[in-house]
Protein backbone atom coordinates (compact mmCIF):
# COMPACT_ATOMS: atom_id res chain seq x y z
CA UNK A 1 0.00 0.00 0.00
CA UNK A 2 1.21 3.51 0.02
CA UNK A 3 3.33 4.74 2.22
CA UNK A 4 1.22 6.77 4.80
CA UNK A 5 -1.79 6.60 2.98
CA UNK A 6 -3.33 7.97 6.75
CA UNK A 7 -1.82 11.41 6.43
CA UNK A 8 -2.79 11.75 2.45
CA UNK A 9 -6.14 13.53 0.93
CA UNK A 10 -9.57 11.25 0.34
CA UNK A 11 -8.79 11.71 -3.00
CA UNK A 12 -5.53 10.02 -2.63
CA UNK A 13 -6.79 7.60 -0.29
CA UNK A 14 -10.23 6.84 -2.59
CA UNK A 15 -7.61 5.99 -5.33
CA UNK A 16 -4.60 4.47 -3.84
CA UNK A 17 -5.57 2.73 -0.07
CA UNK A 18 -5.46 -0.54 0.11
CA UNK A 19 -4.12 -1.33 -3.48
CA UNK A 20 -0.61 -2.22 -4.28
CA UNK A 21 1.08 -3.05 -8.47
CA UNK A 22 1.30 -7.29 -8.44
CA UNK A 23 4.49 -8.23 -7.31
CA UNK A 24 4.26 -11.11 -10.24
CA UNK A 25 2.94 -8.77 -12.95
CA UNK A 26 3.40 -5.25 -12.12
CA UNK A 27 -0.35 -4.49 -12.90
CA UNK A 28 -0.67 -1.31 -11.72
CA UNK A 29 -4.70 -1.41 -11.19
CA UNK A 30 -6.05 -4.33 -8.55
CA UNK A 31 -6.39 -8.22 -9.87
CA UNK A 32 -9.41 -9.48 -10.19
CA UNK A 33 -8.48 -13.11 -8.14
CA UNK A 34 -11.55 -15.17 -8.33
CA UNK A 35 -10.29 -18.56 -6.69
CA UNK A 36 -11.89 -19.70 -3.82
CA UNK A 37 -8.90 -21.55 -2.76
CA UNK A 38 -5.17 -21.07 -2.21
CA UNK A 39 -2.09 -22.86 -2.51
CA UNK A 40 -0.40 -23.54 1.23
CA UNK A 41 2.74 -24.72 2.18
CA UNK A 42 2.35 -24.93 5.66
CA UNK A 43 -0.45 -26.60 7.76
CA UNK A 44 -3.27 -24.77 8.31
CA UNK A 45 -6.18 -25.33 10.53
CA UNK A 46 -9.66 -25.65 9.19
CA UNK A 47 -11.03 -23.90 12.22
CA UNK A 48 -12.37 -20.55 12.47
CA UNK A 49 -11.64 -20.07 15.81
CA UNK A 50 -7.85 -20.61 15.17
CA UNK A 51 -8.18 -17.70 12.28
CA UNK A 52 -5.55 -14.68 13.01
CA UNK A 53 -5.05 -11.79 10.88
CA UNK A 54 -1.85 -13.44 10.05
CA UNK A 55 -3.32 -16.66 8.30
CA UNK A 56 -2.87 -16.60 5.00
CA UNK A 57 -5.38 -16.98 2.16
CA UNK A 58 -6.60 -20.26 2.04
CA UNK A 59 -10.12 -20.00 1.14
CA UNK A 60 -11.87 -16.98 -0.62
CA UNK A 61 -14.67 -17.34 2.48
CA UNK A 62 -12.67 -16.73 5.07
CA UNK A 63 -10.20 -14.28 2.68
CA UNK A 64 -9.84 -13.33 -0.53
CA UNK A 65 -6.75 -10.98 -2.11
CA UNK A 66 -9.33 -8.89 -3.95
CA UNK A 67 -11.53 -8.77 -0.87
CA UNK A 68 -8.81 -7.72 1.14
CA UNK A 69 -7.92 -4.80 -0.70
CA UNK A 70 -11.55 -3.49 -1.03
CA UNK A 71 -11.59 -3.91 3.24
CA UNK A 72 -8.46 -2.00 3.21
CA UNK A 73 -9.69 0.76 0.95
CA UNK A 74 -12.20 1.44 3.30
CA UNK A 75 -10.92 1.02 6.34
CA UNK A 76 -8.52 4.16 5.43
CA UNK A 77 -11.45 5.63 3.89
CA UNK A 78 -13.08 5.59 7.65
CA UNK A 79 -10.36 6.27 9.22
CA UNK A 80 -10.87 2.56 11.16
CA UNK A 81 -8.54 0.05 12.43
CA UNK A 82 -10.40 -2.57 10.47
CA UNK A 83 -13.19 -3.66 7.78
CA UNK A 84 -14.82 -7.31 7.13
CA UNK A 85 -16.78 -7.27 4.08
CA UNK A 86 -20.22 -9.21 3.44
CA UNK A 87 -22.10 -10.19 0.29
CA UNK A 88 -24.75 -7.16 0.93
CA UNK A 89 -25.80 -4.48 3.27
CA UNK A 90 -28.14 -7.12 4.94
CA UNK A 91 -25.42 -9.72 5.41
CA UNK A 92 -23.53 -6.85 7.30
CA UNK A 93 -26.31 -5.67 9.34
CA UNK A 94 -27.34 -9.55 10.48
CA UNK A 95 -23.50 -10.38 11.57
CA UNK A 96 -23.30 -7.24 13.67
CA UNK A 97 -26.31 -7.79 15.41
CA UNK A 98 -26.40 -11.45 15.42
CA UNK A 99 -22.74 -11.59 16.68
CA UNK A 100 -22.45 -8.63 19.28
CA UNK A 101 -26.29 -9.57 20.78
CA UNK A 102 -26.90 -12.54 23.04
CA UNK A 103 -30.34 -13.74 24.83
CA UNK A 104 -31.21 -11.62 27.52
CA UNK A 105 -29.86 -8.27 25.97
CA UNK A 106 -31.08 -5.25 25.12
CA UNK A 107 -30.66 -3.29 21.77
CA UNK A 108 -31.92 0.56 21.23
CA UNK A 109 -32.61 0.75 17.61
CA UNK A 110 -33.44 4.19 15.42
CA UNK A 111 -37.33 3.93 15.48
CA UNK A 112 -37.39 4.55 11.22
CA UNK A 113 -34.57 3.40 9.31
CA UNK A 114 -34.12 0.90 6.34
CA UNK A 115 -36.84 -1.73 6.28
CA UNK A 116 -34.75 -4.51 6.43
CA UNK A 117 -32.77 -4.20 9.77
CA UNK A 118 -36.27 -2.39 11.19
CA UNK A 119 -37.83 -6.39 10.54
CA UNK A 120 -34.57 -8.34 11.52
CA UNK A 121 -34.84 -6.14 14.97
CA UNK A 122 -38.04 -6.74 15.68
CA UNK A 123 -38.99 -10.14 14.49
CA UNK A 124 -35.67 -11.92 14.31
CA UNK A 125 -34.01 -11.14 17.64
CA UNK A 126 -36.67 -10.86 19.73
CA UNK A 127 -37.34 -14.83 18.73
CA UNK A 128 -33.62 -15.24 20.06
CA UNK A 129 -34.48 -13.50 23.42
CA UNK A 130 -33.05 -10.52 22.39
CA UNK A 131 -35.26 -7.19 24.04
CA UNK A 132 -35.51 -4.08 21.19
CA UNK A 133 -36.42 -0.88 22.26
CA UNK A 134 -36.80 1.47 18.94
CA UNK A 135 -36.48 5.24 19.65
CA UNK A 136 -36.44 8.75 17.42
CA UNK A 137 -32.99 8.42 17.81
CA UNK A 138 -32.65 12.19 16.13
CA UNK A 139 -33.87 12.88 19.56
CA UNK A 140 -31.08 12.30 22.23
CA UNK A 141 -33.17 12.72 25.06
CA UNK A 142 -35.96 9.99 24.06
CA UNK A 143 -32.48 7.71 23.43
CA UNK A 144 -31.45 7.72 27.14
CA UNK A 145 -34.27 7.24 28.50
CA UNK A 146 -34.69 3.97 26.60
CA UNK A 147 -31.18 2.77 27.94
CA UNK A 148 -31.17 0.13 30.52
CA UNK A 149 -29.07 -1.95 32.57
CA UNK A 150 -28.79 -4.91 29.88
CA UNK A 151 -28.07 -2.40 27.01
CA UNK A 152 -25.75 -3.82 24.86
CA UNK A 153 -26.26 -1.89 21.85
CA UNK A 154 -27.21 1.78 20.08
CA UNK A 155 -28.36 1.28 16.58
CA UNK A 156 -28.66 4.21 14.83
CA UNK A 157 -28.80 5.12 11.17
CA UNK A 158 -28.22 8.93 10.05
CA UNK A 159 -29.34 10.52 7.72
CA UNK A 160 -32.39 8.01 8.15
CA UNK A 161 -34.61 6.35 5.45
CA UNK A 162 -36.84 7.47 4.81
CA UNK A 163 -37.27 10.90 6.70
CA UNK A 164 -33.61 11.82 6.51
CA UNK A 165 -33.44 12.54 10.62
CA UNK A 166 -29.87 12.92 11.69
CA UNK A 167 -28.71 11.53 14.53
CA UNK A 168 -25.65 12.95 17.08
CA UNK A 169 -23.13 10.39 16.62
CA UNK A 170 -21.08 12.22 19.43
CA UNK A 171 -23.96 12.37 21.61
CA UNK A 172 -24.68 9.16 21.25
CA UNK A 173 -21.61 7.48 21.80
CA UNK A 174 -21.40 9.18 25.14
CA UNK A 175 -24.60 7.55 26.32
CA UNK A 176 -23.12 4.33 24.78
CA UNK A 177 -20.20 4.62 26.56
CA UNK A 178 -21.58 4.98 29.97
CA UNK A 179 -23.33 1.91 29.65
CA UNK A 180 -20.84 -0.23 28.01
CA UNK A 181 -22.79 -0.55 25.08
CA UNK A 182 -21.46 -0.69 21.50
CA UNK A 183 -22.31 2.05 18.94
CA UNK A 184 -23.75 1.23 15.83
CA UNK A 185 -24.00 3.72 12.77
CA UNK A 186 -25.38 2.82 9.61
CA UNK A 187 -23.47 5.52 7.80
CA UNK A 188 -24.88 4.31 4.47
CA UNK A 189 -26.54 7.62 3.92
CA UNK A 190 -23.86 9.56 4.43
CA UNK A 191 -20.68 7.22 3.12
CA UNK A 192 -17.00 8.21 4.41
CA UNK A 193 -17.24 11.05 2.56
CA UNK A 194 -19.96 13.04 4.50
CA UNK A 195 -19.12 11.65 7.81
CA UNK A 196 -16.78 9.21 9.86
CA UNK A 197 -18.43 7.76 12.38
CA UNK A 198 -15.42 6.45 14.32
CA UNK A 199 -13.83 10.19 14.90
CA UNK A 200 -17.16 11.05 16.66
CA UNK A 201 -17.15 7.62 19.03
CA UNK A 202 -19.01 5.46 16.88
CA UNK A 203 -17.50 1.71 17.56
CA UNK A 204 -18.85 0.22 14.36
CA UNK A 205 -19.82 1.68 11.21
CA UNK A 206 -21.90 -0.28 8.90
CA UNK A 207 -22.44 0.08 5.03
CA UNK A 208 -24.55 -1.12 1.89
CA UNK A 209 -21.96 -1.50 -0.34
CA UNK A 210 -24.67 -1.61 -2.93
CA UNK A 211 -25.20 2.20 -3.01
CA UNK A 212 -22.72 5.07 -3.41
CA UNK A 213 -20.02 3.48 -2.34
CA UNK A 214 -19.96 0.93 -5.54
CA UNK A 215 -21.94 4.07 -6.70
CA UNK A 216 -23.06 1.91 -10.26
CA UNK A 217 -26.32 0.10 -9.41
CA UNK A 218 -24.36 -2.93 -10.65
CA UNK A 219 -22.95 -4.80 -7.32
CA UNK A 220 -24.24 -6.04 -4.11
CA UNK A 221 -21.68 -5.56 -0.96
CA UNK A 222 -21.58 -4.85 2.48
CA UNK A 223 -18.97 -3.88 5.74
CA UNK A 224 -18.34 -3.56 8.83
CA UNK A 225 -15.60 -1.29 9.94
CA UNK A 226 -14.01 -0.77 13.41
CA UNK A 227 -11.24 -1.39 16.16
CA UNK A 228 -9.93 -4.94 15.36
CA UNK A 229 -11.54 -6.07 18.17
CA UNK A 230 -14.34 -5.66 17.05
CA UNK A 231 -14.41 -6.69 13.50
CA UNK A 232 -11.73 -9.72 13.96
CA UNK A 233 -14.17 -12.05 15.78
CA UNK A 234 -17.11 -10.77 13.15
CA UNK A 235 -15.22 -12.04 10.80
CA UNK A 236 -14.57 -15.24 12.20
CA UNK A 237 -17.90 -16.39 13.73
CA UNK A 238 -20.51 -14.25 11.25
CA UNK A 239 -18.71 -14.22 7.89
CA UNK A 240 -17.11 -18.06 7.87
CA UNK A 241 -20.11 -19.65 10.16
CA UNK A 242 -22.84 -17.46 8.43
CA UNK A 243 -21.13 -17.46 4.91
CA UNK A 244 -22.35 -14.28 3.32
CA UNK A 245 -19.01 -13.39 1.77
CA UNK A 246 -18.81 -11.27 -1.32
CA UNK A 247 -18.07 -12.47 -4.67
CA UNK A 248 -14.63 -11.24 -5.58
CA UNK A 249 -16.06 -10.08 -8.78
CA UNK A 250 -18.77 -7.57 -6.79
CA UNK A 251 -15.22 -6.59 -4.83
CA UNK A 252 -13.55 -5.67 -7.40
CA UNK A 253 -16.54 -3.68 -9.34
CA UNK A 254 -16.65 -2.11 -6.13
CA UNK A 255 -13.22 -1.25 -5.45
CA UNK A 256 -13.32 0.56 -9.15
CA UNK A 257 -16.23 2.58 -8.09
CA UNK A 258 -14.34 3.52 -4.92
CA UNK A 259 -11.87 5.67 -6.82
CA UNK A 260 -14.45 8.33 -7.59
CA UNK A 261 -16.44 8.31 -4.69
CA UNK A 262 -15.55 11.53 -3.23
CA UNK A 263 -15.66 13.20 -6.65
CA UNK A 264 -19.41 11.17 -7.12
CA UNK A 265 -20.34 12.39 -3.47
CA UNK A 266 -19.60 16.10 -4.38
CA UNK A 267 -21.62 16.19 -8.06
CA UNK A 268 -24.46 14.11 -5.87
CA UNK A 269 -24.31 17.28 -3.49
CA UNK A 270 -24.44 19.64 -5.93
CA UNK A 271 -27.11 18.38 -7.92
CA UNK A 272 -29.34 17.89 -5.12
CA UNK A 273 -28.93 20.83 -3.86
CA UNK A 274 -30.12 22.41 -7.19
CA UNK A 275 -33.28 19.63 -6.82
CA UNK A 276 -34.15 20.22 -3.53
CA UNK A 277 -34.52 24.15 -4.26
CA UNK A 278 -36.37 23.52 -7.24
CA UNK A 279 -38.73 21.24 -5.42
CA UNK A 280 -39.05 23.87 -2.44
CA UNK A 281 -40.78 26.59 -4.75
CA UNK A 282 -42.78 24.05 -7.12
CA UNK A 283 -46.45 24.37 -5.96
CA UNK A 284 -47.19 20.54 -6.21
CA UNK A 285 -44.72 20.30 -3.50
CA UNK A 286 -45.73 19.74 0.93
CA UNK A 287 -42.54 19.09 1.93
CA UNK A 288 -38.64 18.84 0.68
CA UNK A 289 -36.32 17.28 3.16
CA UNK A 290 -32.65 17.25 2.64
CA UNK A 291 -30.05 18.03 5.35
CA UNK A 292 -28.67 20.46 3.29
CA UNK A 293 -31.88 22.95 3.09
CA UNK A 294 -32.14 25.65 5.94
CA UNK A 295 -35.85 24.01 6.57
CA UNK A 296 -34.49 20.53 7.98
CA UNK A 297 -34.43 20.51 11.73
CA UNK A 298 -31.66 19.48 11.99
CA UNK A 299 -29.52 21.54 9.68
CA UNK A 300 -27.52 22.93 11.95
CA UNK A 301 -26.01 19.58 13.50
CA UNK A 302 -25.59 18.06 9.99
CA UNK A 303 -23.60 21.03 9.45
CA UNK A 304 -21.40 19.90 12.15
CA UNK A 305 -20.88 15.96 11.43
CA UNK A 306 -21.50 15.91 7.67
CA UNK A 307 -18.74 17.38 5.31
CA UNK A 308 -21.82 16.88 2.30
CA UNK A 309 -25.29 16.54 2.69
CA UNK A 310 -25.37 13.97 0.07
CA UNK A 311 -27.53 12.95 -2.10
CA UNK A 312 -31.21 11.81 -0.87
CA UNK A 313 -33.86 13.87 -0.98
CA UNK A 314 -37.26 13.28 0.18
CA UNK A 315 -40.36 15.17 -0.51
CA UNK A 316 -44.37 14.66 0.09
CA UNK A 317 -46.98 15.65 -2.63
CA UNK A 318 -50.97 15.96 -2.83
CA UNK A 319 -51.99 12.42 -4.50
CA UNK A 320 -48.88 10.67 -4.21
CA UNK A 321 -50.38 7.73 -5.94
CA UNK A 322 -51.05 9.45 -9.04
CA UNK A 323 -48.05 10.96 -9.04
CA UNK A 324 -46.07 7.71 -8.74
CA UNK A 325 -48.04 5.93 -11.56
CA UNK A 326 -47.19 9.12 -14.06
CA UNK A 327 -43.70 8.92 -12.71
CA UNK A 328 -43.71 4.84 -13.81
CA UNK A 329 -44.59 5.90 -17.37
CA UNK A 330 -43.33 9.61 -18.15
CA UNK A 331 -40.29 9.88 -16.81
CA UNK A 332 -37.50 9.86 -19.08
CA UNK A 333 -34.27 10.11 -17.18
CA UNK A 334 -35.28 9.49 -13.75
CA UNK A 335 -35.55 5.70 -12.56
CA UNK A 336 -39.21 4.35 -11.03
CA UNK A 337 -36.72 1.95 -9.34
CA UNK A 338 -36.24 0.93 -5.42
CA UNK A 339 -32.39 1.17 -3.98
CA UNK A 340 -30.11 4.68 -4.21
CA UNK A 341 -26.32 5.81 -4.38
CA UNK A 342 -26.20 5.04 -8.50
CA UNK A 343 -24.68 7.62 -10.84
CA UNK A 344 -28.87 7.34 -12.16
CA UNK A 345 -31.55 8.89 -10.28
CA UNK A 346 -33.60 6.43 -8.75
CA UNK A 347 -37.39 7.86 -7.40
CA UNK A 348 -39.66 5.32 -5.28
CA UNK A 349 -43.07 6.04 -3.53
CA UNK A 350 -42.40 4.53 0.30
CA UNK A 351 -45.81 4.41 1.23
CA UNK A 352 -46.31 4.75 5.48
CA UNK A 353 -49.04 1.84 5.86
CA UNK A 354 -46.54 -0.42 4.41
CA UNK A 355 -43.43 1.18 6.11
CA UNK A 356 -45.10 2.32 9.50
CA UNK A 357 -47.74 -1.26 9.35
CA UNK A 358 -45.08 -3.66 8.57
CA UNK A 359 -41.35 -2.55 9.17
CA UNK A 360 -41.53 -0.04 11.62
CA UNK A 361 -44.29 -0.98 13.75
CA UNK A 362 -45.40 2.80 15.27
CA UNK A 363 -47.92 3.71 17.14
CA UNK A 364 -49.52 6.75 18.71
CA UNK A 365 -47.38 9.49 19.08
CA UNK A 366 -44.30 8.57 17.00
CA UNK A 367 -46.96 7.48 14.31
CA UNK A 368 -47.99 10.86 14.51
CA UNK A 369 -44.97 12.48 13.89
CA UNK A 370 -44.50 10.36 11.05
CA UNK A 371 -47.27 10.98 9.26
CA UNK A 372 -46.87 14.56 10.01
CA UNK A 373 -43.35 14.17 7.59
CA UNK A 374 -44.81 11.32 5.83
CA UNK A 375 -48.50 11.76 5.00
CA UNK A 376 -49.55 8.65 3.13
CA UNK A 377 -46.01 7.85 1.39
CA UNK A 378 -43.19 9.93 1.09
CA UNK A 379 -41.26 10.10 -2.46
CA UNK A 380 -37.51 8.61 -2.32
CA UNK A 381 -34.92 10.90 -4.27
CA UNK A 382 -31.89 9.19 -4.86
CA UNK A 383 -30.38 12.40 -7.02
CA UNK A 384 -27.93 11.08 -9.22
CA UNK A 385 -24.91 12.36 -11.77
CA UNK A 386 -26.95 13.01 -14.86
CA UNK A 387 -27.40 17.47 -15.47
CA UNK A 388 -29.44 18.86 -12.63
CA UNK A 389 -31.99 20.11 -16.13
CA UNK A 390 -32.63 17.63 -17.25
CA UNK A 391 -33.55 16.22 -13.65
CA UNK A 392 -36.09 19.10 -12.51
CA UNK A 393 -37.51 19.11 -15.86
CA UNK A 394 -38.16 15.28 -15.68
CA UNK A 395 -39.87 16.06 -12.15
CA UNK A 396 -41.96 19.22 -13.64
CA UNK A 397 -43.48 16.54 -16.02
CA UNK A 398 -45.15 14.65 -13.25
CA UNK A 399 -45.41 16.95 -10.07
CA UNK A 400 -48.67 18.68 -11.04
C1 LIG B 1 -29.72 -0.70 1.22
C2 LIG B 1 -29.48 -0.48 2.65
C3 LIG B 1 -29.17 -1.53 3.51
C4 LIG B 1 -29.14 -2.96 3.02
O1 LIG B 1 -28.13 -3.15 2.07
P1 LIG B 1 -28.20 -4.25 0.89
O2 LIG B 1 -26.88 -4.10 0.24
O3 LIG B 1 -29.37 -3.93 0.03
O4 LIG B 1 -28.37 -5.58 1.58
C5 LIG B 1 -28.94 -1.25 4.83
N1 LIG B 1 -29.01 0.02 5.31
C6 LIG B 1 -29.29 1.05 4.51
C7 LIG B 1 -29.35 2.41 5.08
C8 LIG B 1 -29.55 0.85 3.17
O5 LIG B 1 -29.86 1.89 2.38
Amino acid sequence: MTKNIESKGIQTQAIHAGEKPDTDTGASTPNLVMSSSFVVDEEISFSANNMSDETPFVYTRWSNPTIQQLEQKLAVLEQAEACVAFASGMAATAAVLLHHLSSGDHLVISNTNYPGTAEFARETLTRFGVSVTPVDSSDIEQLRNAVRDNTRMIWIETPSNPLLRISDIKACAEIAKQQNALLVVDSTFATPIATQPVTLGADLVVHSLTKYIGGHGDAMGGAVCGKQALTGPLRGEALVHYGGVISPFNAWLILRGMATLPIRMRSHEENAIKIATFLQQHPAIEKVIYPGLHSHPQHELAKTQMQTFSGMISFRTANAKQIAEGMMHQLEVIHYAVSLGHNRSLVYLMQTSDLVGSSYKLQDEELEKYRDSAGDGIFRLSVGLEDADDLCQDLAKVLR
